[in-house]
């Protein structure tokens, strides 16, 4: 094990987003060892097994899946080009890729009914080895049930569980855990989640478990309490579970957990709210303590929101909160020398970049400055604002100086706006100030939605040695069963 057991300390949020140079990017750990931990990387002594004639196969004990959920090339470009400017650093994935330590090949993600694949669809490709169309999880066109591969590592006793900073009823997490034809109905699925007794779920989304909220008032925050877990919803929560044997299910926000850069600047939320690197540490010292190994997935599922949003500083912040888990599961399979860890996107999303030969590098160093996320900035945003109070609310929090034209645009469109739109953030003016704020920051999008490119995929640690140079989304299934020896 690479880390001792989690106190309240550990998990404190004054340690975790303002980590900075420390523990929020890997340089100074993988700067520094270089060429002698490649080779010891490469002679880790994990078991090897052997299929036929073919040459020896390094088979891992644990797998930890790390998803940046609609990660474009240009998100992980621009978190590492953050870090550089910023802090000086690089991230954690870019340096693995610096120093030769993973197996990299693109991934094709189509589901069954699209070139351009939803959360569900993609998840299901991974989650049950067939693609499936858009919204379902993991059930065919006339309802044939594919097995969730967490259900399929439970079964051969592995530890399994997922973390995300969505709801953990959401689209990514479900595709490793259920069967459901439809991805909306995140009330049953959590529900369909309390039988299973996986190991660790932890994440947002307590709307779907709270009598409060549910429609049927059910209290299944309660009724998961009963049959034996331990519920977690605040920090303090989570820290205090004992080191049993027992399932644990962890809700700390409504929705997803705040944005990265949001959840940085609110004392009360760090006191409360795990970061995604907290609940990654959390999950893997928990499960790792079941001697036949585990299965864990870690989503940034807020990378995908913060790209549909086009909201710039929420996706870098955000990206770069998947790299600090990264770098939590990459020291743990670093230190465990018999963990396989996969980092992906299930597709891209809106596919931003910085442009613009003329004066890009000072527009884009214009962002460090920055306090809060766009989506913050249209969360405050009341009724009877004129365009005065708009102005200062994005100058605050951007560091933007908006002219008289933008603000009153901005104004125009929220005026529009009933109550109850106001709440939707697709009807808010995300576009406007994302077309706005282009202008200081040259950062452009291609749209607000998902998108077909291929995507990144990278291995790390026994097993990564078989990864093929160009997958479907699909072949992931098979490939962790067969690394792993577990029968399909
Ligand atoms: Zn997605």
């Amino acid at each position: 094990m690479g880390f001792g057991r989690l106190d309240a300390r550990g998990i404190d949020g004054k340690l975790d987003f303002r980590m900075k140079r420390r523990d929020f990017l890997c340089h100074s750990t993988f700067g520094a060892v270089g060429l002698g931990a490649l080779a010891r990387a490469r002679s880790m002594g994990h078991a090897t097994i052997t299929f036929g004639l073919g040459t020896p196969r390094q088979q891992p004990k644990n797998i930890i899946f790390v998803v940046s959920d609609g990660m474009s090339a240009g998100t992980l470009q621009l978190a590492e080009l953050y870090a550089s400017v910023k802090y000086g650093q690089t991230t954690c994935w870019a340096d693995l890729y610096r120093q030769n330590r993973v197996s990299r090949a693109l991934m094709e993600t189509y589901s069954a009914n699209s070139w351009v694949t939803d959360s569900a669809a993609a998840s299901s490709a991974w989650g049950g080895g067939v693609r499936v169309k858009n919204g379902s999880l993991n059930v065919g066109p006339n309802g044939e049930q594919y097995a969730p591969i967490l259900q399929k590592f439970q079964q051969r006793e592995f530890a399994v569980g997922c973390v995300t900073s969505v709801p953990i009823t959401h689209a990514t997490p479900a595709g490793f855990c259920i069967n459901h034809a439809d991805r909306g109905e995140q009330a049953q699925i959590a529900e369909m989640y309390l039988p299973l007794r996986f190991d660790c779920m932890l994440g947002g989304g307590i709307e779907y478990f709270s009598a409060e909220s549910r429609s049927d008032k059910q209290d299944l925050l309660g009724t998961f309490k009963q049959a034996g877990y331990h519920v977690a919803t605040t920090k303090l929560n989570l820290a205090e579970i004992t080191a049993d044997n027992q399932p644990v299910l962890g809700c700390f926000h409504k929705a997803g957990i705040p944005y990265a850069l949001d959840h940085a600047q609110d004392e009360a939320l760090l006191a409360s709210v795990p970061s995604l690197a907290d609940m990654a540490k959390f999950a893997i010292e928990r499960l790792a303590r079941n001697p036949r190994g585990f299965v864990l997935q870690i989503e940034g599922g807020k990378v995908d929101w913060a790209a549909h949003a086009n909201d710039t500083t929420a996706l870098i912040y955000d990206q770069l909160a998947v790299d600090a888990a990264l770098k939590v599961a990459i020291e743990f399979a670093e230190s465990s020398q018999e963990t396989l860890v996969i980092v992906t996107t299930d597709h891209g999303n809106a596919n931003p970049g910085l442009l613009g030969t003329g004066s890009a590098n000072k527009k884009f160093e214009s962002l460090v400055n920055v306090r809060h996320t766009n989506t913050w900035v249209m969360d405050g945003l009341k009724s009877n604002w004129g365009i005065d109070e708009i102005r200062q609310r994005v100058q605050f929090a951007q560091g933007l100086e908006l002219t008289a034209d933008e603000a009153k645009q901005l104004h125009e469109h929220i005026a529009a706006l009933s109550e109850s739109e106001r709440g939707e953030a697709r009807k808010l003016p995300f576009a406007k100030m994302a077309n706005i704020q282009k202008q200081r920051t040259g950062i452009g999008w291609a749209g607000d939605d998902h998108s077909a490119d291929y995507v990144e995929l990278a291995m790390f640690g026994p097993g990564s040695e078989q990864l093929p140079q160009f997958v479907k989304n699909t072949d992931l299934h098979q490939f962790m069963l067969e690394v792993t020896g577990v029968p399909s």
